[in-house]
């Protein structure tokens, strides 16, 4: 499969010559990373406890996936629920669309799930001859937009400003263009009630799966979540399989993390969790229930090496605080997951030789690393990925050449210390006085996209030397 992820180079230097999403971003920079900062700061224990306590119940469920799937599979079908379980993004659609036409359904409202990009559900849906309707405020944004991709995953059209917004709503609604947040929202709103009360069937994903009660929990602002879930005779809930916990404490642990580290929020607006079907003591409620539980590659993550990544509850918090996706924005990506989670993800779901540029998007400053509240350690996860790229040989030629040789000199310390000071020679050269390289001279392509500053003062091997000689 060749991915679109294979394009971050050529789509990040688009997005960072247009001046309309450099513009965007700026505005959200600070926004999510302030909120979380202060969410953090007013937390009335240790939050690195909070974040150990995370991983180690993430661990738990992962080390043993099978264990909680199967009593997760048991618990769900005591309620009324039915779980099936899905290889792939095809395997997705298929059950998707027998659940709709085994009920009569022409119309699905949706709350966000990612796993339906994954599987590019709405597609296969209209396909099939059903509409599907994003109820989400930002997927619907998108949807209308001609199904563009989210760019963030908790904030889908974060690269889209007021006035895009406004002139999508009133080319769509073909009402009176409007400018401000809460009259536009209520606009969505007008319209998105008619479908939640036309629609047959629910699609939600779903924050955690707990594994003593069957049910899922869904985390959102909006609500929407709630009329996808509780209004149509059927909801179908569409997520991967490791989002289990084994029980409501552990669930409430990373509630205690999932908000914070994503909005800043104590807690969400709006956290349901739902179980079974519609019981005959229910006001409402889904009279058919259906989980597909997901694979997409995660299975064959569990022993690996990239086990961690499992761990994910997907906040967005690493990419909030990556320098590279604040400058480039989601969509350079290429696929469902953006930044450094997404760069991971995307690498191992659809074959590291599809996402080569991805491992490579990050300056390894570790931000992510430091905020993730699972503490996935993302910087190492990169640097692995890119060592296995090395390993198959796809790198190019030139990369590999300049590695080898760097390896090789570094064995041989006088050799090295030769071509150090050569080399610190002719990048003098280039610079001619200046203090930046334009163009790298042997490895032009470096500085296509980077800054190369010329060297400053004494190599590190000539001060280490001499404050050994002063101390000596
Ligand atoms: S990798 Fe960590 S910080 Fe990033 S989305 Fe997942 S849980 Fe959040």
């Amino acid at each position: 499969m060749r991915s679109q992820a294979m394009f971050f180079q050529r789509r990040a230097g688009e997005a960072l010559a247009d001046p309309r999403l450099q513009k965007n971003f700026a505005g959200l920079k600070d926004k999510f990373v302030g909120m979380r900062a202060r969410a953090v700061a007013n937390y009335e224990n240790d939050f690195e406890e909070l974040r150990d306590a995370g991983q180690a119940i993430r661990d738990r469920v992962i080390d043993n996936l099978d264990v909680w799937l199967e009593l997760f599979e048991e618990k769900a079908t005591a309620r009324g629920a039915t779980v099936l379980w899905a290889r792939d993004g095809s395997e997705i659609c298929e059950h998707v669309i027998a659940i709709a036409q085994r009920h009569g359904v022409t119309k699905v409202t949706k709350s966000k799930s990612m796993l339906s990009e994954e599987a590019q559900l709405n597609a296969a849906l209209a396909a099939a001859g059903i509409q599907p309707v994003e109820t989400d405020l930002g997927e619907y944004i998108l949807q209308i937009a001609d199904n563009e991709p989210p760019s963030h995953i908790i904030a889908p059209a974060a690269h889209k400003n007021l006035d895009e917004v406004a002139d999508l709503f009133a080319a769509t609604h073909q009402q009176p263009r409007k400018t401000e947040i809460p009259a536009l929202t209520r606009e969505a709103r007008e319209v998105l009630r008619e479908h939640f009360l036309s629609a047959d069937m629910g699609i939600s994903g779903g924050n955690f799966l707990i594994a003593e009660t069957g049910s899922v929990v869904l985390v959102t602002n909006e609500g929407n979540g709630r009329m996808v879930t509780t209004l149509p005779k059927v909801h179908v809930v569409i997520t991967g399989i490791e989002k289990i916990v084994p029980t409501l404490a552990d669930f409430a642990t990373l509630m205690r993390l999932l908000p914070r580290s994503a909005t800043g929020q104590e807690i969400s607006n709006y956290v349901s969790v739902c179980t079974g079907t519609k019981g005959e003591a229910d006001a409402d409620g889904p009279e058919h229930t259906y989980f597909v539980l997901v694979d997409n590659g995660r299975a064959g993550l569990v022993g690996s090496e990239f086990q961690a990544m499992l761990r994910c509850i997907r906040c967005g918090a690493c990419m909030n605080h990556c320098p590279v996706y604040q400058t480039v924005g989601g969509h350079a990506y290429g696929w469902v997951y953006p930044g450094p989670m997404g760069a991971v993800l995307t690498s191992l779901y659809t074959g590291i030789e599809n996402a080569l540029d991805l491992p490579h998007a990050s300056t390894l400053c570790n931000q992510c690393g430091v905020v993730c509240p699972v503490k996935i350690p993302l910087p190492e996860l990169l640097r692995k990925l890119r060592e296995r790229q090395t390993e198959r040989g796809l790198r190019p030629w030139s990369e590999r050449l300049a590695l080898s040789v760097w390896s090789r000199l570094a064995q041989r310390p006088a050799l090295y210390a030769l071509a150090t000071k050569l080399g610190v020679r002719y990048l003098n050269w280039l610079a001619s006085g200046r203090d930046r390289i334009a163009v790298l001279g042997v490895a032009p392509g470096w500085t296509a996209g980077r800054d190369f500053p010329a060297p400053q003062g004494r190599t590190f091997k000539e001060l280490y030397s001499s404050r050994q000689e002063q101390k000596a």
